[in-house]
């Protein structure tokens, strides 16, 4: 029976275990798309997954990983060719349908876009969700109005994966950005993504007033709870802020002053299950507005063999920036 290797989650009585093991070919689930994974990420719902943290893991056994990139070796749906080159973001992959930490993936063809001609498959991952979530967060503040003459924006958790593509998007766009983060070592990194200015995390972290001093026109959280309730209070008139995470807490202890007497405006961002032409958009966008070499500088490339381990550390706060997993 031939085999692949793959991170494999099993359910055990005690919660769930994690090994590197062979997978059976003949035990992939349904799917019109073979592809050959080449690289995959990690980002902070691998973490929750591979630790068993919060209950991302639907099915069992699961293959872990909800993005990879890689080249299609069969495929009878229409729109795919063997050969051709592939991205896959979400769409449920490591959560009830197997995922991208394996080096074979049967998927749906509709799930999948098109590796911009201008990007490796390794630099598509070492963008993966959290970045193509931070392109798209950019995007609803774009469509929101929000441009760099309206005033500066805040990025929070930005020494984190959406963090720091954000700050890097943002600053080449042209907008101020003002960078948060609980990791004051990591200002010079942060300001050399493009941060104009940095703050401590603790700033947004006080329970929130109402109303606050107004300071920024936009802005990208990726840690919910206090600090997103603190950025709406913080937002000037008529300013918006795109919230894609929970790295905080998923509550919002927030007021509705800021909704109606600075008529300002939260954007919720999905990624998951995101329509495949806002995707298509998203990574075109991605292709040219994220500099490749602020992407390089915020990139460390892992083996499958480190998953589990730095599945630990993305949980508790400890990396920095994207990390890339090589898998074939
Ligand atoms: P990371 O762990 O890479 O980044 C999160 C960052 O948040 C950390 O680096 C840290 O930044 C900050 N942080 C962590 N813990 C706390 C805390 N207790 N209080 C305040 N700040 C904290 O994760 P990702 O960037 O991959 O994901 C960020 C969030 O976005 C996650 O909640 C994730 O689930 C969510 N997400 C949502 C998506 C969607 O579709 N909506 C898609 C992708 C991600 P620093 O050290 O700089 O303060």
């Amino acid at each position: 029976m031939p085999t692949f290797k793959a991170i494999v989650i099993e359910k055990a009585d005690s919660g769930q275990t994690v090994a590197l093991k062979d997978f059976d070919n003949a035990d992939l689930m349904e799917g019109d798309v073979d592809v050959r994974v080449a690289w995959s990420t990690l980002n902070y719902k691998d973490g929750l997954a591979v630790t068993g943290k919060a209950p991302v893991v639907r099915r069992w056994p699961m293959i872990g990983g909800i993005d990879f990139a890689g080249t299609v070796e069969q495929s009878s749906h229409p729109d795919w060719k063997a050969g051709d080159k592939v991205i896959l973001n979400g769409w449920g992959i490591g959560e009830t349908h197997l995922g991208a930490y394996g080096e074979k993936a049967r998927v749906k063809g509709e799930w999948l876009v098109r590796l911009p001609a201008t990007m490796s498959a390794r630099d598509a991952m070492a963008i993966g969700t959290a970045g193509y979530t931070a392109m798209l967060a950019v995007m609803a503040l774009e469509k929101h109005g929000i441009t760099p003459d309206r005033g500066p924006q805040i990025v929070t958790g930005a020494a984190g994966g959406v963090g720091s593509v954000a700050v890097a998007l943002l600053a080449r766009l042209g907008y101020d950005v003002t960078a948060s983060t609980g990791r004051p070592e990591e200002t010079g990194y942060l300001k050399r993504l493009g941060a104009k200015e940095i703050i401590e995390r603790k700033e947004l972290s006080a329970p929130p007033r109402p109303l606050a001093k107004e300071r920024w026109a936009g802005g990208v959280d990726s840690v919910g709870s206090t600090t997103l309730a603190n950025v709406l209070s913080m937002l000037r008139y008529r300013g918006a802020v795109a919230a894609c995470g929970l790295a905080g807490g998923m509550d919002l202890p927030a007021s509705v002053a800021p909704f109606i007497l600075r008529g300002v405006s939260l954007l919720g961002i999905d990624s998951v299950y995101r329509p495949r032409s806002d995707r298509e958009s998203a990574w075109k966008r991605l292709e040219s507005d994220l500099d490749r070499a602020k992407l390089a500088e915020m990139t460390t490339e892992i083996g499958l063999s480190d998953v589990v381990e730095a599945g630990r550390q993305i949980v508790e706060g400890r990396i920095r920036g994207r990390i890339v997993v090589k898998i074939g």
